[in-house]
């Protein structure tokens, strides 16, 4: 479909992905690998595309939540390793090893029924060890208390056969919030690799840093980095929007299409529910655009969107399809105008803090129906 004709659409620069992907590279140490994380569809950015990018670019590493992400990867002809963060049930362990995926590891029945698979099919599966440093997730505990028995299990799962066990890491669950609670979890973290190293038992690439420990504390960068939400432009919590340092840049631009402009007297409800009556008369422009393509239903009656050279305010509660917006002040409105939801005049961060959210939240709640567009 041309684009003149879309109702609602998504711009998606890749040129604002290799910027952010330089601004990274230039601050990690020689060796630092760099592991971009495309677990959502990349964070509704569309995994193919970005993951195609990301590889000519030089990326090291990929990461997906699930296996049927990665194999979406594979089918498309990405050949960079990927790692599987969440939890693969064994019995695709063949699945894992067939498409040549990397799984991440958290306890000792998983590693074992994965190494037996592995030695039945006489091939090497390749695993991530996972340690619980203190977000009470994934991973073994490494808290004092468990420390102890955590390496000795580690070891046992590090002997097994028919696993490769490339790497080790943790995650962050406070690293935009508290500097001593991701400093402890660092700790801990840097703790067990000793007590393991002290047994032989190392692994190459050691990693836990996500975006909000990447711009905030270099010192965890080890030899992988994980940024996610930073490598599409956006900061990982809404206070950390100050933190401009490294300048990065949005790669998404949500648009939609006008497709109604009509004056609407004064003391008219707008909307499911009427909990916004018209005050004066209003110019009521529809677009067509609403919670089912990604527009957050809590910010109804309050959303700002962009359109005909300036901001306009949601009018009443935001629909699946469609939503209204105060365009009074705007006199050049008219059908067929595009509107921008978020993009270089309505900052993502922006909506999510009025939505009470993260910008990640925002990005992957884009429906599927919205198709990307790639600029390069
Ligand atoms: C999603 C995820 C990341 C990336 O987090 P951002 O906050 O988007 O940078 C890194 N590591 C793990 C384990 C994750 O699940």
């Amino acid at each position: 479909m041309e684009k003149a004709q879309r109702r609602t659409w998504a711009e998606i620069d890749l040129k604002a992905l290799e910027h952010n992907y330089h601004t990274f590279r230039a601050m990690l140490p020689q060796g630092c690998k760099l592991l971009a994380p495309v677990k959502a569809d990349a964070y509704g950015h569309g995994a193919v595309a970005v993951s195609r990018k990301l590889e000519e670019l030089g990326a090291d590493y990929l990461a997906v939540a699930c296996l049927d992400e990665g194999i979406e990867l594979r089918k498309a002809g990405i050949a960079l390793p990927i790692l599987i963060l969440g939890y693969t049930d064994p019995v695709w362990a063949d699945e894992l090893m067939e498409y040549g995926l990397s799984q991440g590891i958290f306890n000792e029945d998983g590693a074992r029924a994965l190494s037996q698979a592995a030695v039945k099919a006489g091939k090497t599966l390749t695993v991530h060890m996972k340690a619980d440093t203190g977000m009470s997730r994934l991973g073994l505990l490494c808290d004092e208390a468990d420390l102890k028995q955590t390496v000795e299990t580690m070891e046992r799962m590090y002997q097994l056969p028919g696993l490769r066990w490339e790497g080790i890491f943790t995650h962050f669950s406070d690293a935009d919030g508290s500097e001593e609670y991701t400093m402890l979890q660092f700790t801990r973290f840097l703790e067990l690799l000793d007590r393991l190293k002290e047994r032989g038992v190392t692994f190459e690439i050691r990693h836990c840093a996500a975006s909000a420990a990447v711009l905030n504390y270099p010192c965890t960068y080890l030899d992988m980095i994980r940024p996610g939400i930073s490598l599409y432009g956006h900061y990982p919590a809404p206070e950390c929007e100050g933190l401009d340092g490294p300048g990065l840049k949005a790669m998404m631009t949500l648009k939609s299409r006008v497709i109604s402009v009509k004056k609407v007297p004064a003391g008219t409800a707008v909307s499911y529910g009427r909990i916004h009556t018209l005050e004066r008369d209003t110019k009521l422009a529809v677009l067509s655009a609403g919670y089912a393509d990604g527009l957050p239903r809590r910010c109804s009656d309050k959303l700002q969107v962009w359109v005909g050279g300036g901001r306009a305010t949601v009018v009443g509660r935001i629909c699946m399809d469609l939503c209204m917006v105060d365009v009074t002040d705007l006199p050049d409105v008219k059908p067929g105008d595009a509107a921008e939801i978020y993009g270089p005049h309505v900052p993502l961060e922006e909506t999510a803090e009025m939505a009470n959210t993260i910008q990640h939240e925002l990005l992957c709640a884009v429906g599927k129906r919205v198709p990307r567009i790639y600029l390069d």
